[in-house]
């Protein structure tokens, strides 16, 4: 079955145009994270070297961003800029440059660790020591595991399928999250504003949320550009009929027109 083209495309922007530059990056960074938050662990998060052990940095960038992406490249130019600084330090090649998509997949992966993190951290210490679920957790029907990089997936029954791994172990994410809102509003407005069914299809090729539905119904209804176009025009009340349309009379006692325009006659005088 082939693909229908859109009715319209959507305005193409660049992704110079879009998103500041790399020192703005570094401006919001050391702006917003050091400063705005005068947190001496926050400073120690950014210009340690090694692995982050913490997501403070992500969710400060969750909630400081209406924008999913912009979070996303912010927190990649960081992961950069700390590998840069570890290969200063040991002497190895430094990466310049744009942002390429592994460094994205990377920061994106981080934000979904993040959400994780703060919603199933009990279940994320059952997996890691091998013992088994509490009775009450909430993913324990999903069969769940951490994958290499340490990411919550669905176990689920697709094993056996050809599907991309992806596909088959969608990451689960909680149902109230700032990085959950954050990206149904991202896929709902790439998608054209897409309706709840479209934006639950989308989602479930990569993510589970729990209580998908009403969490993506949630957030559409809240869409101002939505709500504008679906808006209902005034509807005028009709005025009242003049009195010898509805009063009987004989034929062509009243006689009237819709409609006439300039009429035209000889001038006989
Ligand atoms: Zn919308």
């Amino acid at each position: 079955m082939g693909c229908t083209p859109l009715a319209w495309q959507p305005r193409a922007t660049s992704g110079r145009q879009r998103y500041p530059s790399k020192n703005a990056y570094l401006v919001v960074l050391l702006a917003t994270v050091l400063v705005e938050q005068n947190c001496s662990s926050q400073c120690l998060m950014v210009t340690e070297l090694g692995p982050m052990i913490s997501y403070e940095v992500e969710s400060y960038l969750l909630n400081r961003f209406s924008s999913l992406k912009m979070a996303q490249r912010v927190l990649a130019w960081i992961n950069r800029f700390k590998s840069n600084l570890s290969a200063k330090m040991q002497r190895g090649e430094r990466v310049s440059g744009e942002l390429d998509p592994l460094e994205l997949h990377e920061a994106n992966l981080q934000l979904v660790r993040c959400a994780q993190h703060a919603e199933f951290q009990r279940d994320i210490q059952c997996l890691k020591k091998g013992d088994p679920l509490a009775s009450k957790s909430q993913i324990k029907s999903l069969f769940p595991f951490l994958d290499g990089n340490g990411t919550l997936r669905v176990g689920g029954r697709l094993q056996n399928s050809d599907q991309p791994f992806e596909m088959k172990h969608p990451m689960i994410l909680p149902k109230v999250h700032r990085y959950t809102e954050l990206l149904i509003t991202a896929l709902h407005i790439d998608n054209l504003h897409a309706g709840p069914t479209l934006v639950i299809a989308t989602l479930n090729q990569k993510y589970w949320i729990l209580g998908c539905q009403a969490v993506v119904r949630t957030i559409i209804n809240n869409c101002v550009r939505c709500t504008r176009w679906k808006a209902k025009t005034a509807k005028q009340l009709m005025g009242s009929l003049p009195t010898v349309r509805i009063a009987g009379g004989r034929a062509f006692e009243n006689v009237g027109v819709d409609y006439a325009g300039p009429i035209c006659r000889n001038n006989m005088y």
